[in-house]
């Protein structure tokens, strides 16, 4: 991203890609301007495919395969009972089925914040009503659950609802397929954060079932229970999935999962940073430019070093830079008339670049009130 700034062909146009300069520069809680190509790129994941009743699809390229449909992959789980067991639930025709009353399984991999993937099938054959049909259940972390139940034609109560965050929050649709068919469940879940006993973040769940949003971004208040009103609460670091025994020989397919950055809060850079964090960064941005500034030569280095300034201010920078820039103030002045129309991109862009600096109050030259006064004499700044 930093080596991109060297590459850029250094015209007045190509400014607007350059990493500074053009939007609002960084701030107290933002480490990068607006539009940085400084800021990384995102990275590249090949989606999969959509599920179709027939077909599980494919899984993105980057989430790990918790459960593809092949007895391989049933080693990724454990029973709950037992860690050191393997689980006594079977795979049927490419699904994990739940055997009743060999309670829940569980991943041996633990598990953050994460996009989740999972599919399940509640029996054909209906048995039982309220939570007694087709109940399961997905764990987040082991601590909070997302409910697996066949509401298809079945009604409980609303905050245990399939696709509630069980005991806390009912879903805001059914949106299921009738039982037998499979239910897709996408789901986001960020942990709760705590900082010196203190909660700063409670921890969300934004939950879709077959593309219907059921949960959006609903907060955990310390994951539900059954009959108990949890309180918010510190989760671990990490956690294991895991899928519920509730009696019901209710079918999965199809999991997989994606780990997320981290949240600002978390001490991730998406978002708004605390301004300690920000101030980190920055630096680490300015330093970085400056490492390849010093690689650099007249123009391109220049730029670099008056760049890394928008990040960090840093003496021994703005002195370089200072005595660059006043060269070539001096170069423009003794420059001959008729000649001067040849300076013309260089000294625009030098005097925006000056101008962007002093207007954000970024950094001032002594030297910028004459390349302005050579702008304006010529007619430079006008549009035509
Ligand atoms: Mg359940």
């Amino acid at each position: 991203m930093i080596a991109a700034v060297c590459a850029l062909p250094l015209l007045i146009s190509s400014l607007h890609a350059a990493g500074g300069f053009y939007g609002d520069p960084p701030d107290a809680t933002h480490p990068w301007a607006i539009h940085d190509m400084n800021r990384p790129q995102p990275p590249r994941v090949e989606p999969g495919t959509f599920s179709s009743q027939e077909k599980p699809g494919i899984p993105p390229s980057d989430a790990v395969v918790l459960f593809d449909g092949t007895e391989a992959t049933v080693s990724n789980w454990v029973s709950d009972k037992n860690p050191g067991e393997p689980t006594k639930w079977v795979v049927k025709e490419g699904t994990l089925q739940c055997v009743p009353g060999s309670g829940f399984v569980r991943s041996k991999e633990e598990f953050a914040d994460c996009q989740l993937h999972v599919e399940w099938s509640a029996p054909s054959e209906v048995h039982g009503d309220g939570q007694g049909r087709g109940n399961s259940g997905v764990f987040l972390m082991g601590q909070v659950e997302v409910q697996v139940l066949d509401n298809y034609n079945n009604p409980t109560y609303a905050d245990g609802f399939a696709g509630s965050v069980y005991g806390v929050n009912p879903p805001m649709a059914n949106a299921l397929h009738k039982p037998g068919e499979w239910q897709v469940y996408d789901i986001a879940f960020r942990r709760p954060i705590y900082k010196d006993g203190q909660l700063v973040d409670p921890g969300y769940l934004t939950v879709f079932c077959n593309g219907v949003l059921l949960q959006d971004h609903t907060p955990l208040e310390g994951g539900g229970g059954h009959k108990t009103r949890k309180k918010d609460r510190p989760f671990p670091e990490k956690g294991p999935l895991k899928l519920q025994d509730h009696g019901n020989p209710v079918r999965y397919r199809n999991i997989w999962i994606r780990q997320l950055p981290k949240r600002a809060i978390d001490g991730g850079d998406t978002s708004v940073m605390s301004a300690e964090a920000t101030a980190a960064k920055r630096a680490g941005i300015a330093s970085a430019i400056r490492g390849n500034a010093a690689k650099l030569e007249g123009k391109e280095k220049l730029l670099s070093l008056l760049e890394s300034l928008c990040y960090a201010n840093d003496g021994g920078a703005k002195t370089q830079a200072t005595r660059m820039v006043d060269t070539f103030a001096a170069e423009i002045k003794a420059t001959p008339t008729d000649k001067i129309e040849s300076k013309k991109a260089d000294v625009v862009q030098l005097n925006n670049i000056l101008q962007y600096l002093a207007k954000f109050q970024i950094a001032e030259f002594a030297a910028a009130g004459g390349l302005q006064q050579i702008v304006t004499a010529h007619g430079w700044d006008k549009k035509k």
